[in-house]
């Protein structure tokens, strides 16, 4: 097993052991903000894997093979606002933004 693989099986435990114990405990952070950070990981996991510099722009395509199982392979879009709420990648040194609820805690 390479490094690679160790850190995703890592990150996929981290999913099913943390997510769901964190949210029964702070439920006051939205699907939205972990929907948020899930884009953020997983943008510092394709970049080095890629060889892409901390300004490069990932593509949902580029994403797709690192989305947790619970997205199904299809883009994320807002929990909340489902209708209206999209997710903005953006660099991989900045942090993603939904469309309605902005960094998630109201920051656009
Ligand atoms: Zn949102």
């Amino acid at each position: 097993m390479n490094t690679i693989s160790l850190r995703r099986l890592c990150f996929v435990l981290a999913f099913i052991v943390l997510i769901p114990g964190c949210e029964k405990r702070t439920s006051k952070i939205s699907k939205c903000v972990m929907n948020l950070h899930t884009i953020q990981i997983i943008k510092a996991e394709w970049a080095p894997e890629f060889n892409q510099p901390s300004n490069a722009i990932p593509t949902w395509e580029d994403l797709k093979p690192y989305f947790p199982p619970e997205w199904s392979n299809t883009i994320p879009v807002c929990p909340i606002s489902p209708k209206n709420g999209t997710y903005i990648i953006n660099r991989v040194d900045e942090d993603p933004k939904c469309t309605v609820c902005g960094d998630g805690y109201g920051n656009f």
